[in-house]
């Protein structure tokens, strides 16, 4: 473990993790723990495994951190979980993130992630904890104008799950308007891809993937046949989508960056950053790139334009860095590397 400790009061305080089985959440983990933090979950594994911090437990050596299996709306457990543990901030990662099924489910959406994260801060409110992390997303800026994004682009949704990000936004952003002592960072991730290094933990998704990576990687290890291209004619270099795809790793330090600028009071109380590498890259890029580091060939097809898809979409993190001494560290080569090495390690997730 690393012996860097930001946080002062690292054996006394905690941080409440929200959705820490979840992917980025237990990537998170890791962080909090070789920095020294003392993470408490709150997970009830709707989109997760218990599996998930048995191996980040293992992997950080670390005396097993706390857990409260249940639901964020639920304010009873989190009034249980505020006066038993000294909680100093929380990181936000819990809620529903399939953008097909909130158009689907949209009421299942707003519930989970708006009256979730609203009962969630009552509860930091009546304990006096306000300090909050909050995982938002690219998607807030809906189909940018141009790139790269910064964070005063204007802000659209175009799904219920966009939506509930946009509406969390401006929840946390009255909550601070109204008590300026609230701290509180909208970190709007770009796309999260790859694993822990070491292949222990890493991205599950229940079913058929929705994302291009663990597609991909599932393509590989022969669990799908070919991946579909979602559009060969988009106003880019090579006709396919362009994203900003960031290692889970370098996101998760980004977390550890907000908490410890907070702390160290180097940073207003409310901030709003793009985490994100800056660099763009096609879907034939991501293909071809995951075929070097694999040495798998990856079966491919063109098919229709995905809706709700945009061309282009990269971040300016300029931001991010001046603000929190945060970049992204891993390219392209790490992040497919590994996103291979954690599904040829793992092909059947955190089943076995
Ligand atoms: P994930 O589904 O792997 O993790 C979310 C975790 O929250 C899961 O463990 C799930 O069981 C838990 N959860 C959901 N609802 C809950 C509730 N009501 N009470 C308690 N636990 C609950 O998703 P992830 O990829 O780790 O994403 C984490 C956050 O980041 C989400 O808010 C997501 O919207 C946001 N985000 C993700 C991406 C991405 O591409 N992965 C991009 C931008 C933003
Ligand atoms: N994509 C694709 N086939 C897939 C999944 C995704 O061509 O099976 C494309 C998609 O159209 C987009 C890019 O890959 O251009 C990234 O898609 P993803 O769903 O991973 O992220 P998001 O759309 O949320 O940016």
């Amino acid at each position: 473990m690393s012996v860097n400790h930001p946080f002062n009061e690292t054996r006394t305080t905690s941080v409440l993790v929200t959705g820490g089985a979840g992917y980025i959440g237990s990537h998170t983990l890791v962080e909090l723990l070789s920095n020294g933090v003392r993470p408490i979950v709150i997970d009830n594994f709707e989109n997760s495994s218990p599996e998930s911090l048995r191996r980040v437990a293992s992997l950080c050596g670390s005396e097993p951190f706390t857990l409260y299996e249940g639901d964020i709306r639920d304010s009873g457990l989190l009034d249980r979980i505020f006066s038993e543990q000294k909680i100093e901030s929380v990181i936000h990662f819990a809620g529903l993130k399939a953008v097909g099924e909130s158009v689907r489910e949209p009421l299942r959406y707003y519930d989970n992630n708006v009256g979730g994260t609203v009962k969630l801060l009552e509860a930091m409110q009546a304990h006096d904890v306000q300090t909050i992390v909050f995982s938002s997303s690219a998607t807030v800026y809906g189909d940018p104008h141009t790139t790269p994004i910064k964070e005063d682009f204007p802000r659209s949704a175009v799904n219920p799950y966009g939506r509930t990000k946009l509406m969390i936004e401006e929840i946390l952003t009255d909550l601070h308007a109204t008590d300026p002592k609230w701290k509180i960072a909208l970190l709007r991730y770009f796309n999260p891809v790859g694993a822990h290094p070491s292949g222990v933990i890493g991205e599950d998704p229940n079913g058929i993937p929705n994302n291009l990576l663990p597609f991909i990687s599932k393509v590989a290890v022969g669990q799908l046949e070919e991946l579909s291209i979602f559009g060969d004619d988009y106003p880019t270099p090579d006709g396919t989508g362009v994203r900003d795809y960031i290692h889970v790793v370098d996101l998760a330090r980004g977390h550890v960056h907000a908490l410890r600028a907070f702390q160290k009071e180097t940073v207003p109380n409310f901030l709003t950053v793009n985490l994100g590498t800056g660099r763009g890259y096609s879907v034939l890029e991501m293909v071809h790139a995951f075929e070097r580091v694999s040495g798998k060939t990856i079966p491919y097809e063109f098919a229709a334009r995905r809706a709700g898809d945009v061309a282009t979409c990269f971040a300016d993190p300029a931001l991010a860095n001046r603000l929190l001494g945060w970049s992204a560290q891993l390219g392209i080569e790490e992040m497919c590397r590994d996103a291979w090495n954690w599904q040829s390690k793992n092909p059947e997730g955190f089943k076995r």
